[in-house]
């Protein structure tokens, strides 16, 4: 290994190290059969045949999701550790050998890595004695964009045994390989969905004063609705409104009588969450009042904010700074990406952690959802031996 790997500078659990060649042949055969969002049918079935295997008992739930319970059979308390199963229908343009088979499916957000991790951490934790208490294995279907999670918290994932504390991972591209970064409070944000139809009067495109124009409308709405980032939320808050999707229109002489848009807020803060959805109802209902219009508006609460509990954070960062040493911690800003593991933050205390992946010198360079994604499978031992340090900490100290 060569001097400057981070790797060579820490020091790996032996069985974390033994188990890296398994969990990169579990990692390179979730991402050659991907599957999408709650049809994550094979996977489903790959894991219980794994966990079978190592003689644990496990349960389906929301459909594709699949849980186990390993207990220590002594009193104390239940950790929950949690991969996500989903792939992403992207077509890969990588050309290794362990490339998706499909066409239009990719494990492009290095949800592979996280059921591998989590299928090793199977293997470790049946290999050696849990100290005390109980390690949920959480595999959760549809985290992109389907609330998997939300569906697991209703189907009782967090009970019998009832969980207190989850604790869930994510390989990150913006990091280095050797980093982990853990936010304390909010780490990834609320995300919401607005639709909007403007109702406007079609005609000739020559004669538009005896028409309504809605595209005119829906021009002045998108302009608007940037003065509630700008004028409405507080400088050091956080928040964002986008439109991303404008449709009208049919030719070049034609004044449509509908326009629609489509978009997404994020935000932190529970109250900031509120304010942006009066003000952006408000203002898209009066702009198109004063351009002719009438507004239909759907506003979709999607997730709630990713809101890591800050003693537990202190927690898990210091194991990371162990293992990775104190300038291995990366202090990052948190990410108005949205995250389903939110919905087990809601409920018990949790922590979802940034564990680097990226690395120039093999081609681990390009953002999540890239055609072209890929991870320093290095960043799975350094995954794994986080994981199985803060679970044996959590069992031993809590
Ligand atoms: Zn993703
Ligand atoms: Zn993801």
């Amino acid at each position: 290994m060569p001097q400057t790997s981070p790797l060579s500078r820490i020091k790996f659990t032996p069985d974390v190290t033994a188990l890296h060649p398994a969990v990169v042949a579990y990692r390179r055969h979730f991402h050659q059969h991907p599957e999408l969002s709650l049809q994550e049918h094979e996977t489903a079935r790959f894991i219980e045949k794994e966990l079978h295997k190592l003689k644990l008992k496990t349960k389906r739930l929301a459909g594709t999701g699949v849980v186990s319970v390993i207990r220590s059979g002594k009193p104390g308390p239940t950790i929950m550790l949690r991969a996500d199963m989903d792939a992403l229908p992207v077509t890969e343009e990588n050309t290794h050998s362990y490339r998706s088979r499909y066409k239009g499916r990719m494990h492009a957000c290095g949800h592979d890595s996280h059921m591998a991790m989590l299928l090793g951490m199977a293997k470790l934790l049946t290999t050696h004695r849990v100290a005390r208490g109980k390690v949920k294995l959480c595999f959760q279907p549809g985290e992109e964009g389907e609330d998997g999670a939300g569906k697991m918290v209703a189907a009782g994932v967090l009970e019998k045994p009832d969980v207190d504390f989850a604790f869930g991972m994510h390989v990150w591209a913006p990091l280095r390989t050797g980093k982990i970064a853990v936010i304390s409070g909010p780490a990834m944000a609320a995300v919401d969905e607005f639709e909007v139809r403007l109702i406007g009067k079609g005609g000739h495109a020559a004669y538009p004063h005896s028409a309504t124009d809605p595209v005119l409308a829906s021009a002045a709405i998108i302009e608007n609705l940037q003065s509630i980032v700008s004028r409405n939320v507080a400088p050091w808050e956080a928040a964002v409104v986008t439109v991303a999707s404008v449709e009208a229109g049919t030719a070049f002489n034609i004044i449509p009588p509908v326009a629609t848009m489509k978009g997404t807020v994020r935000t932190f803060e529970k109250p900031v969450r509120r304010l942006v959805e009066r003000r952006l109802k408000t203002i898209v209902r009066q702009s198109a009042k004063a351009m002719g219009c009438r507004a239909e508006i759907d506003f979709i609460p999607k997730l709630p904010a990713t809101v890591n509990d800050k003693k537990m954070s202190e927690f898990v960062r210091g194991i990371a700074g162990e293992i990775v040493g104190p300038r291995g911690v990366a202090d990052i800003k948190p990410t108005m990406g949205g995250e389903d593991f939110s919905r087990y933050c809601e409920k018990v205390p949790a922590v979802f952690a940034f564990v680097g992946a990226q690395n120039e010198r093999k081609g681990a360079v390009y953002p999540h959802h890239h055609p072209r994604f890929e991870i320093d499978e290095d960043a799975l031992m350094i995954g794994m031996e986080l994981a199985w340090r803060v679970t044996q900490s959590y069992l031993r100290n809590y």
